[in-house]
C-alpha cells in the first residue's frame, strides 16, 4: 500500500517507520489507522531471514568461519539477534509494495 485508502496520502518513510514503533500505520491526513495483514510475501521474507541467519549462524560455528569478523559463537549470536533486528522490520520499510494492509480505525 502507497498512498491512504480514504484520501490518497502518500505515506512517508517516516510514517512507515513509525509503524515499525507503534505497530499502526496511520495517515496523517485523515488519521485512518492500517496495520499489516499477513500474508505470503511477508511469511517468505520472514523464514528466509530467520533460516538464512540461523544456518549461516550454525555453520560458520562447524567450519569455524568468522562472521563479519566475529569468531566466537556467544558474539556471533548476539550479532545475529541485532541482524534480526535490523531486518526484520525493513520488510515493512522498503517491501511495502507487497504488504497488504487492513484498516483498523
Ligand atoms: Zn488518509
Amino acid at each position: 500500500m502507497i498512498n491512504c485508502e480514504e484520501c490518497n496520502h502518500k505515506f512517508t518513510f517516516f510514517d512507515r517507520l513509525k509503524s515499525i514503533f507503534t505497530g499502526k500505520l496511520k495517515c496523517k491526513n485523515c488519521s485512518s489507522k492500517y496495520v499489516p495483514r499477513a500474508n505470503f510475501n511477508r511469511f517468505l521474507y520472514f523464514f528466509l531471514v530467520i533460516f538464512l541467519n540461523n544456518s549461516y549462524i550454525i555453520s560458520s560455528n562447524y567450519f569455524n568461519i568468522s562472521y563479519f569478523g566475529v569468531n566466537s559463537f556467544d558474539k556471533k549470536l548476539f550479532l545475529s539477534i541485532v541482524i534480526f533486528l535490523i531486518l526484520l522490520p525493513s520488510y515493512d520499510l522498503f517491501f511495502y509494495r507487497f504488504n497488504h494492509y487492513k484498516k483498523v480505525d
